[in-house]
């Protein structure tokens, strides 16, 4: 069985996180699809099981990993046929408060988070009007004495019925007014307990798979000064440090669906009979698989040296952003070759290849499309000229 990043403390953690997805079978998933339901029970019992603190650090009552465990995590509750969208923001967004909110901050927010008392789950940068374009963005947060007015829009704000906080990304100084387009950002923590009905209407959008998306709409929502993260006008540069971990968790998740794919697809085709031979005997049916593991493997060595060199503290977006974009096609070209392999029955609810299909498309748009990637790589790494 195909596995990465190999020592005991890897093992034991493997093991941990497939011992509980166990409890969350395939009829769990199909069932909450059906109706469009939060995984409540699932990602309690990870919290519980401390995996979701993974990244925050022991003295704030987390567990102390790095990113590499914590991909470590994310992949296998895909690989269990699980999916860890419910949940993994809460592992990356909390990485800001982290490293750039206050002392006091930290200390309010991160313990009740790793404990599970207080879901940060939702992250707002995403714009109807601005999309990839994140230093467009209309947002506005006005200082007014000891508060911020939120005025504004937000969409694809996924998890904020599920979440207690939102960390938000907003315009403080107008584009007009700054050097640099990417000044004059800034980064909110907003409890969204206390901002419902005051100024932030949730609106849920049903979308092929289930999701529990959003769309937010901020009309003079007033907010403490206290909620700013870190510097007013630097939440660009914040929003760029937690993408590389963020990039890295989601390659991770992609490889879990791709050996998932690529388990199914495997043991269908070995034991799918037709013209008296198992379909999995032409070459037809078994390269498109081989290909497939080929792919899922060789993202997971980018994966690997993603996480790595992120844990060591060196820069490592190139490879992040890599291991994303190959992890995300590897995924999704197994997705494809499940369904083909699975024929009429891999449109079958039953099976949940159809469900994983629609889960693990995602990930060529969000949260960053496929285009992007090769733009940064173009630009930042070959030097080629600003393509937009
Ligand atoms: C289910 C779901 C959950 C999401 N969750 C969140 C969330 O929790 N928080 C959040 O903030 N956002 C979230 N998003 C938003 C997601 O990050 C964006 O959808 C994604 O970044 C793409 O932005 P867009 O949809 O506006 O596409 P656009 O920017 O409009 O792009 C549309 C297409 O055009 C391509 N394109 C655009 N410009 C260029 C260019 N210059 N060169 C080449 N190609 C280009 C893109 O690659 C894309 O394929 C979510 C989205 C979905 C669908």
């Amino acid at each position: 069985m195909p596995q990465s990043i190999h020592n005991d403390q890897h093992k034991d953690l493997r093991d941990g996180v497939r011992d509980l997805c166990k409890n969350f079978p395939g009829s769990y998933w199909r069932e909450l699809d059906q109706t469009r339901a939060y995984p409540e029970a699932f990602v309690k019992a990870l919290t519980d099981a401390g995996y979701l603190a993974a990244l925050i650090p022991e003295e704030y009552g987390g567990a102390g990993l790095g990113v590499t465990e914590a991909s470590i995590i994310m992949e296998e509750i895909n690989r269990s046929g699980a999916n860890a969208g419910a949940c993994h923001a809460q592992m990356y967004t909390m990485g800001t408060v982290l490293r750039h909110g206050s002392e006091a901050q930290k200390r309010e927010y991160l313990p009740r988070i790793a404990s599970g008392d207080l879901r940060l789950q939702a992250f707002g940068v995403s714009e109807p009007t601005t999309g990839s374009d994140t230093t467009q963005l209309k947002t506005i947060a006005v200082r007014k004495g000891d508060k911020y007015v939120i005025r504004g829009q937000k969409i694809w704000i996924s998890r904020a019925e599920h979440s207690d906080l939102l960390l938000l990304i907003v315009r403080t100084t107008p584009i007009a007014e700054v050097k640099k387009r990417t000044d004059g950002l800034s980064v909110l923590l907003i409890d969204m307990r206390e901002a419902v009905g005051h100024g932030l209407t949730i609106r849920p959008i049903r979308t092929m798979m289930n999701h529990a998306t959003t769309e937010l709409f901020f009309d003079d929502l007033e907010v403490p000064v206290s909620t700013l993260i870190g510097e007013e006008g630097k939440g660009f540069r914040y929003l760029i440090d937690g993408l590389n971990a963020e990039r890295i968790l989601i390659a991770a998740e992609c490889v879990g669906d791709g050996r998932w794919f690529i388990d199914r697809a495997t043991k269908y085709a070995n034991e799918r009979v037709v013209f008296n031979r198992p379909i999995g005997q032409n070459q037809g049916v078994q390269f498109p698989i081989a290909r497939a593991h080929v792919n899922v493997e060789a993202a997971d060595l980018m994966r690997i040296r993603a996480a790595e060199m992120f844990d060591r503290g060196e820069p490592c977006g190139a490879e992040a952003n890599m291991a994303k974009l190959l992890a995300a096609d590897a995924s999704w070209e197994a997705a494809n070759v499940a369904v083909q392999t699975h024929g009429g029955f891999g449109f079958a609810e039953d099976y949940d290849i159809e469900r994983k299909f629609r889960e693990t498309k995602l990930y060529q748009v969000a949260p960053i499309s496929t285009n992007m990637i090769l733009a940064y790589v173009a630009e930042h790494v070959l030097g080629l000229p600003r393509s937009y």
